[in-house]
Formats: structure tokens, C-alpha cells, sequence
């Protein structure tokens, strides 16, 4: 028999473009996982916003284990039954006509990103390709997506960059007149800011991007693949600000913890993918399906997305009590699920301190950038473990206030 893999074996085995905390864990029920030694931890990081469901819940389990006994995968020289099912799930329950599937977000952006360009191409000509997107967004870490992303710093080193990108700000529309013109094929943007400290657009922001996408012939694409799902309390956050994109993008939640992707657009746009534009062999794979199927249909019903309402204010509740004892954070921010507490000037860029202090308490939680601490929980969360996550937390960050 092999030997149970240590912490060193990744320093040994793997390429070192991660930093990974000490623990592995290797158990997981609803929100609590436990590590090699058998101790217990509270997840409120959800494997940075993808298990929607906590982990190993008997609804994606059953679903994954009935379609492993049947068929895993084809190829897209075949279609599947899941896959069907899946697009058109999505289609009823969205502002979408076609779907196109994949295995991750940074694939559903590239595919979004592709399909702009090529349909602006097909009706305008090749002069209208410019992308805007906005400093501090993700969108990916291909080569394609780290270019219209925002954070320079993921791209830098690569060699030289895709052209015909630039970045406006976040939130400020002005910025993006100055940008927008009829060469733009695209304007690409999060509805709520993940990676880039969790900051939700204002309504006026995205009518306002939808409006200038409309004088343009540009077409908006809504990045949805860390908001989507029902981590924002809606299916789509799109839903809740009643501006509809042209294209969405959505990964993260859709598939529970199993990896899936998906691109949403219309029947005005689709066309523009014809046969062997584009394509992924994994794209629609018969597992992958069988499981987001699963997960979309558990999670977009009116008791689930009331849920993560409550739970949104169950996390703000705790949250406010635990500044108004330590007084750490600036502002409590965030949808549904997908909650930032930005720290006060006092500890400026020590969100990333909490993190091992908060693992030494046992609990799980992210940041978004150093300054930004970060909560994306399964969106079934019992309320018992939001509780003792918080207590947890609030140790943490005593610890962190009393500089242990
Ligand atoms: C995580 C994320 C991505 C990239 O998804 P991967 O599955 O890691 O490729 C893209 N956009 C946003 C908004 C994300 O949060």
C-alpha cells in the first residue's frame, strides 16, 4: 500500500503556484470538514464560493452517482441526456435562448469573450473588437481572461498581451464614456466585484453600461461566475438590478463542487458560434451535467433563495457584533452569500492575518485582496454553524486585536 500523503508532498510533487494552508482535509458533511488528524473545522470559504450545497449533499451525491452508473462522458461528436436537460434548465429560468457548456469559469469567459469578438466581427467587420472591462476584476487565468481582467499583475511576464483591451473604473460610468466607442465589441464586467474586494455594482452603473452597450452595438457580458447561482439571494444577481446582459457567464456554484462552466446568450448572438468556432472536449460532459442539473434545480426555488436572504442577515447580525466589540472593520458589505468585511484603517491590509488565526480556531474563511475578508458558506448553511463559525471568528479576530 502507498503512503498516506503529508503537507511535504506538495512541496515535493507539485508546481508551486499555490500556497496551501498546513491541514488537508479529507472528510466533508454539510458545512464541517475534518482534517488528517481528525479536527473539525467550520467552512465559511465553500472552496472560494463553489460548494453551494456544503459538501457531500445526498441530493448532488445521489445525482452524481446515479449518472456514474450510466455514462460519463461522450465527446461532443455526441450529445447527452444531462447536458440537454442542464441547457435547458438554464434557458426557462434565465433571460437566455442557447447555452454553450464547459468546465470552469475562466473556459465560459473565454468562450463569452470569443463569441464577442467573432459576432462583432460577422456583422460589423474586424475593426470593432475593442474590450472594456475594469481595473480590480477577474474574469480567469487564461491568457485571453488575465488580459481583460483588471489586476495586471496575473497577466505581466507572460509576454506580450492581446490586444485591443482597456480598463475603466469600477462604478464609474463617466469612465466608460471616455472608453466606449462603435469599435467596442464588448463591455465585460461583475455584477458584484469578487476577487477584487466584493463590491456590488450600483443599479445606476449597469443600466447605465447597458445603455452605452445599446448606442454602441457593444455587446455586455456579465461575468456571473462567483454572483451566480443563488449566491447573490437571486438565481442571477442580473435579476435583482433588471438589467439584462447579452451573454452571461456562470462556473463556481453551478456545479456544487464538481467542475462545470456554462455560457448563457440569445438567439441573436448564438448564431455567430457555428460549427467548429469553437469547443471544449469536456464541454457538456454527462457527469458534469447530471450533478449542476441537480444543484440549479435544488437551489432555484423561493425557499433556498429566501434562505440565503436570512443567512445574509444572520452574517451581518454576527458581523456588526463582532465590530462593535473590536472595532476591526470599516464596512460590511456584500449579497446573499458573498460577504466582504473590509478592515478599519487601524489594521489595513490584515484581512489575510485572520485566515490562520481563524484555521488555529477551526474555521474556514477567504479573503478578497489582503484588505478584505471574505465569506462565501454553502447557501443551506445551518443556522448552529453560523453561530459557532461566528464565536470561532470573533476568537480570531481577539487574537488578531491582541496581536497573538
Ligand atoms: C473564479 C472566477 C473566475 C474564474 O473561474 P475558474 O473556474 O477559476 O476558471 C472568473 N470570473 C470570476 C468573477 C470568478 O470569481
Amino acid at each position: 500500500m502507498s503512503q498516506t500523503p503529508t503537507r511535504a508532498d506538495f512541496d515535493q510533487y507539485m508546481v508551486p503556484n499555490y500556497a496551501p494552508q498546513q491541514a488537508i482535509p479529507v472528510r466533508g458533511e454539510g458545512s464541517r470538514l475534518w482534517d488528517q488528524q481528525g479536527r473539525e473545522y467550520i467552512d465559511f470559504a465553500g472552496g472560494i464560493a463553489v460548494n453551494s450545497l456544503g459538501h457531500c449533499h445526498p441530493t448532488l451525491v445521489e445525482a452524481l452517482t446515479e449518472q456514474a452508473g450510466k455514462l460519463w462522458h461522450l465527446s461532443n461528436v455526441y450529445t447527452n441526456e444531462p447536458a440537454l436537460a442542464l441547457a435547458r434548465s438554464l434557458v426557462e429560468r434565465t433571460f437566455a435562448d442557447k447555452v454553450y457548456l464547459c468546465s470552469s469559469g475562466g473556459e465560459a469567459n473565454e468562450a463569452a469573450l470569443k463569441l464577442a469578438r467573432r459576432w462583432s466581427h460577422d456583422h460589423h467587420g474586424e475593426h470593432k473588437h475593442r474590450i472594456v472591462s475594469f481595473t480590480q476584476s477577474f474574469h480567469g487565468r487564461t491568457f485571453f481572461t488575465v488580459s481583460v481582467g483588471g489586476q495586471p499583475k496575473y497577466a505581466q511576464g507572460f509576454g506580450p498581451v492581446p490586444g485591443g483591451i482597456v480598463h475603466g473604473e469600477f462604478n464609474n460610468l463617466d469612465s466608460v464614456r471616455d472608453l466606449i466607442d462603435d469599435d467596442t465589441c464588448a463591455v465585460m464586467v461583475e455584477p458584484m466585484q469578487g476577487e477584487g474586494g466584493i463590491i456590488p455594482a450600483t443599479p445606476e452603473f449597469l443600466q447605465g453600461l447597458r445603455a452605452l452597450c445599446d448606442a454602441h452595438d457593444a455587446l455586455l457580458i456579465f461575468d456571473e461566475v462567483q454572483t451566480g447561482v443563488g449566491r447573490s439571494g437571486s438565481l442571477y444577481a442580473y435579476m435583482q438590478y433588471g438589467v439584462t446582459p447579452d451573454i452571461l457567464t456562470s462556473a463556481k456554484s453551478l456545479g456544487g463542487g464538481f467542475p462545470v462552466g456554462a455560457m448563457l446568450t440569445t438567439d441573436r448572438i448564438a448564431p455567430a458560434m457555428a460549427i467548429g468556432t469553437h469547443g471544449s472536449t469536456y464541454g457538456g460532459n454527462a457527469l458534469a451535467s447530471a450533478v449542476a442539473l441537480a444543484a440549479v434545480e435544488f437551489i432555484d426555488t423561493p425557499e433556498v433563495l429566501a434562505g440565503v436572504k436570512h443567512r445574509h442577515a444572520l452574517f451581518r447580525e454576527h458581523l456588526e457584533a463582532i465590530n462593535q466589540k473590536h472595532g476591526v472593520f470599516r464596512e460590511i458589505r456584500g449579497m446573499g452569500l458573498l460577504m466582504g468585511a473590509e478592515m478599519a484603517p487601524d489594521y489595513r491590509d490584515r484581512a489575510k492575518d485572520i485566515l490562520p488565526l481563524a484555521i488555529e480556531e477551526g474555521l474556514m474563511a477567504l479573503i478578497a485582496g489582503p484588505n478584505v475578508l471574505r465569506m462565501a458558506p454553502s447557501l443551506v448553511i445551518p443556522e448552529t454553524d453560523i453561530a459557532e463559525g461566528m464565536a470561532r471568528l470573533e476568537r480570531a479576530v481577539a487574537r488578531l486585536v491582541a496581536g497573538q
